[in-house]
């Protein structure tokens, strides 16, 4: 059976994109999505899968910053775990990346600020790989990457699994997270056949979120079953264009 080369990404960690209010919350409560999504990375039955997170700083949606510690931690949890760490923004606002046109300065300055607030915690090398938020960020974000040596990925297959996040224009299943699951499940068969077409890896987007930490296990299975039951042997991979240190 010819290789169908898959690579699992994950935006918007350490911190769940669906938990916007942390107050409250011990370190280990804002971090158990990650802790969770690493496990089950980790206990896979044809052994670890190593996947990319690309970083959200500590700025929207929260009223006040979670602490530093937190990002500290999470980031050491998946180099401990062999992953790879990649930049994705600072500031996750709609507003600022979907209305790139109109904030060119402000997109550099927040993929400044996102680097300089991850470097320390991956050893003090600069971050070589990015994925803008919502795919969005236009001329400004693919701009500042070429200028700082920096690798743009955007994502080829979408689960979905951001359809109940509280900055998705359509919150479908916010309140129906079995719904949600089946939607990912049922229709993530018809978005794969298309890649199984083409030589080289091709890319899951996945978020660091409750939900996904929840039905992480089930869509791994159905990656797997869907890839076979498309004449192909699933493996996971990352390839160099995805690590991101120099
Ligand atoms: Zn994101």
């Amino acid at each position: 059976m010819p290789t169908a080369e898959w690579i699992l990404t994950f935006d918007d960690g350490p911190l769940a994109a669906d938990v916007v209010d942390v107050s409250g919350m011990s370190n280990e409560q804002m971090l158990a999505p990650l802790r969770s999504i690493l496990d089950t990375l980790r206990n896979q039955a044809d052994g670890a899968i190593k996947a990319v997170f690309f970083l959200r700083g500590p700025a929207y949606p929260w009223p006040t910053p979670p602490p530093r510690e937190v990002f500290e931690q999470g980031v050491q949890w998946m180099l401990d775990e062999g992953h790879h760490v990649g930049l994705h923004a600072y500031e996750h606002r709609p507003d600022l990346w979907q209305k790139w046109v109109s904030h060119a300065d402000q997109i550099k300055r927040d993929l400044d600020q996102c680097q300089d607030y991850f470097k320390p915690m991956i050893g003090g090398d600069d971050l070589t790989v990015f994925r803008p938020p919502y795919g969005q960020g236009g001329i400004p974000a693919w701009v500042w990457a070429k200028e700082n040596g920096v690798k743009y990925q955007l994502m080829d297959i979408d689960t979905k699994d951001w359809k109940h996040h509280p900055d998705a224009t359509f919150r479908r299943w916010e309140n129906d997270p079995l719904g949600h699951r089946d939607h990912m499940l049922g229709t993530l068969p018809s978005r794969m056949w298309f890649h199984t077409l083409f030589p080289g890896a091709n890319d899951f987007l996945f978020h660091v979120s409750e939900r996904t930490a929840g039905f992480l296990r089930d869509l791994i299975d159905k990656i797997g079953q869907s890839t076979r039951d498309l004449g192909h042997e699933p493996s996971y991979v990352v390839p160099p264009e995805y690590v991101g240190t120099k």
